[in-house]
């Protein structure tokens, strides 16, 4: 089972679908193995639906305005994508999400005092929208894919907005729902339910946890992280020239320089130590250039070329090393300016260690 993600830009435009559809041809070129893709809520929409839930709560009335606004924006995308073959697809799919959500609302307007478990059954939606987008698109286009919805999957506890996944259940429900099914998938990113069944998110930017989480359990070759861009850089460009992207990088290295701030393209929680025990890459690519190779994070690499993570208190150039370093030790250096120098040294020179 080959596990693809797609965040919110590579969902958002004509472009991007289309290319999506070419990616899925050379796949299915190649294997027939299933494919499970992640879908993001489209570009804006968990902000929106963010702002809803914020005005919601002060029972301010100009939550509709926003709610018109995103039914607007999914409506007109459908009608751009579809061009004329809307009738194909299943309105009442579209009808029901909506009004589901609007009856969501509308309850929490009559409630005295809202929560964090009542934000988290609106923030969903976004995903729940775009992943029968994709779907329905796919199918337009002549591939068979199904919408899953990932609260059937994903067992969480009940920390609300941050939810945590817990494994054992969540392996066993993956495992179980695809042993019987092995169709193509597109599956919602970003939430998942308690044991009990009330919906949760796993926090923002969480879908990249969604893939990882799936990719590991059902062990995919790669799981690929389609963005907008061609892969993790070797520098900030805003402050040195000449950066490129880089074609390695390890788990490792990628978690340090994102604690030192840097932009690492995927959550940082969605790099999984047991994805990289069993020896799962993940891949960032970019939708708008299909062809380009991107960036691939793995346990272990013996490319050379590393990364300069910058900001205005620091410069970080990891030369070598598998190590971690502390968040204590981060803060300290961004707090302190420190400057630090690491100089790797060859056998040879040993005896004279100078840090
Ligand atoms: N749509 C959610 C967010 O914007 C989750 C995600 O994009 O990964 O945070
Ligand atoms: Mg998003």
């Amino acid at each position: 089972m080959n596990v693809l993600k797609f965040g919110g830009t590579s969902v958002s435009s004509i472009e991007s679908l289309s290319n999506i559809l070419n990616i899925i041809k050379n796949y299915q070129c190649r294997t027939n193995e299933p494919l499970l893709l992640v879908v993001s809520a489209l570009k804006g929409v968990t902000d929106n639906l963010n702002t809803i839930f914020r005005l919601v709560s002060r029972k301010d009335e100009e939550y509709l305005k926003h709610l018109e606004e995103i039914k607007q924006y999914h409506s007109r995308f459908i009608n751009d994508i579809f061009q004329g073959r809307e009738s194909l697809i299943s309105k009442n799919t579209f009808t029901s999400i909506e009004e589901n959500l609007e009856k969501c609302l509308k309850e929490l307007c009559f409630k005295e005092k809202v929560n964090k478990k009542d934000k988290d059954s609106i923030l969903g939606f976004g995903e729940i929208f775009s992943a029968h987008i994709v779907t329905e698109f796919l199918k337009l286009n002549g591939h068979e894919f199904f919408f899953l919805d990932s609260k059937k999957l994903i067992v969480t506890n009940n920390n609300y907005g941050n939810a945590k996944i817990n494994m054992s259940l969540t392996r066993k429900k993956v495992k179980d729902f695809f042993k019987k099914n092995t169709k193509n998938y597109v599956v919602t990113g970003y939430i998942g339910a308690t044991e009990e069944n009330i919906p949760t998110t796993l926090g923002r930017g969480g879908s990249d946890l969604t893939a990882t989480i799936l990719g590991s359990i059902l062990e995919s070759n790669t799981v690929i992280k389609w963005t907008d861009v061609n892969g993790i850089l070797t520098a900030d460009p805003r402050f040195i020239s000449n950066t490129y992207s880089l074609k390695e990088i390890t788990f490792n290295e990628l978690i340090n320089i994102s604690k030192f701030g840097s932009n690492i393209l995927i959550h940082p929680n969605a790099l999984l130590k047991e994805l990289f025990a069993k020896r799962i890459d993940i891949l960032i690519k970019n939708t708008f250039d299909i062809e380009f190779p991107g960036t691939r994070i793995r346990n272990y690499s013996d490319h050379s070329d590393k990364v300069i993570s910058i900001n205005e208190n620091s410069s970080i150039v990891l030369f070598e090393g598998n190590w971690m370093i502390s968040k204590e030790i981060v803060k300290e250096i961004l707090h302190q300016n420190f400057l630090i120098f690491r100089i790797k040294l060859n056998a040879l020179d040993q005896k004279n260690k100078i840090y």
